[in-house]
């Protein structure tokens, strides 16, 4: 026999069928669990946000995934390659304007002219910001080699999205080749914690082909994995993918975005201490999505500080916020914004998952 929400709401771990009823929620009970969720994260790692500025260097990439905008195949994309010197700059603009970290982004890339680049920016990076700044990667799938290096040249976190822990679901929404293999993607998430990184990944949410138990298995997955930092987002369709053929089978966009909320909530009260961040692609659907996410458990916000004449380049997918803003600009909304989701902003501080720190 079912037990009452109420009763299912004070448990501190949830199965797999718990889990799909609290992601069906709605109406008073979505508020119920927003509210507990809320509530998990003040008493466990309370009111403070995290600033990593977002550096998204390049939109060159050799993958070809189903549902990207700047995949390799599509030709309408201008690729471009943002110069060392302006990253630095942009780091330098994180470390003064007090952001306590980056987050570098790119497509994928792996040949050891970039691999060796990447090496010296981040000791670069170091170097301009006193050794103070942290680092987290985004840059795909790489040889276990290539993290150790990364790492050895300073960076501490990574962030690598499973995008679905569903294997047959990966590979619906991917290419069927080996370049995009779902063991691979859980391999690197394995290299990453060996190494001793910081290790965060992350799911899209409201996928064709997607159900209720992928999504319930997805925050299993990141339990099991004993992840440190989650960022994921809603599916947003972009016309130049061919997932976009999809487009009439997908929940709206609206039940895409109180989806996320519930992810997060849910995931916020079974992994009470890991850094969780607020997608970007949240603001794509609601201006205030970021702001909500924070409301209800997530306590990450990456303000975009990359220069702002390559933005409208690195579409992933349509309607993106703040592609025509300065770094200046947005620092600005989002300050505001985070007071009043009743968040304090942790100026200049790393902001490390507090589960990181406890699992080593
Ligand atoms: N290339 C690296 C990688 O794939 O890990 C980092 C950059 S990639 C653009 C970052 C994330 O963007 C992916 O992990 C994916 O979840 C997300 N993304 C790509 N296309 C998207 C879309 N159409 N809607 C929402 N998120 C998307
Ligand atoms: Fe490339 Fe990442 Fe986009 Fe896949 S999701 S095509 S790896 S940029």
């Amino acid at each position: 026999m079912n037990i009452s929400f109420e009763t299912l709401l004070q448990k501190d771990s949830f199965t797999k069928e718990e889990i799909i009823r609290l992601l069906k929620a709605n109406g008073e009970q979505e508020k119920a669990l927003f509210k507990r969720s809320h509530d998990v994260k003040l008493k466990h790692i309370g009111n403070k946000v995290y600033f990593r500025g977002l550096v998204e260097f390049s939109n060159i990439c050799k993958k070809d995934c189903l549902y990207c905008g700047i995949r390799a195949s599509n030709k309408m994309v201008n690729r471009y390659d943002i110069a060392d010197d302006q990253i630095l700059k942009a780091a330098k603009f994180a470390y003064e304007h007090k952001y306590g970290s980056m987050v570098l982004q790119a497509g994928e890339r792996s040949n050891p002219a970039f691999v060796d680049r990447i090496c010296q920016l981040l000791k670069d990076i170091k170097k301009v910001s006193n050794d103070e700044l942290g680092i987290t990667i985004s840059i795909g799938e790489q040889t276990k080699e290539t993290y150790q290096k990364w790492f050895d040249a300073g960076a501490h976190r990574y962030l690598l999205r499973v995008e679905t822990s569903n294997p047959k679901l990966y590979n619906k929404i991917h290419p069927d080749n080996e370049e995009h293999s779902h063991a691979t993607r859980l391999a690197c998430l394995k290299s990453l914690q060996d190494i001793g990184y910081q290790t965060g990944t992350g799911v899209m949410i409201g996928l064709p082909f997607q159900t209720y138990e992928d999504l319930a298995n997805d925050i299993l997955f990141m339990k099991e994995f004993d992840i440190d930092m989650v960022g994921m987002g809603p599916f947003i369709e972009h016309d130049q993918t061919p997932l976009y053929e999809y487009k009439d089978d997908l929940m709206s966009l609206n039940d895409r975005f109180r989806l996320t909320l519930r992810m997060i909530a849910v995931l916020r009260i079974m992994m009470k201490d890991i850094n969780i961040a607020s997608a970007t692609a949240l603001q794509a659907i609601d201006p205030l999505g970021r702001e909500k996410a924070l409301k209800i458990g997530a306590n990450i916000i990456m303000p975009n500080i990359t220069p702002t004449q390559e933005r409208a380049n690195y579409l992933l997918y349509q309607n993106k916020p703040c592609i025509d803003e300065g770094a200046d600009d947005c620092t600005n909304c989002m300050e505001a914004r985070i007071n009043m989701a009743d968040g304090e902003i942790g100026y200049g501080q790393w902001g490390d998952s507090l589960h990181y720190k406890s699992r080593l």
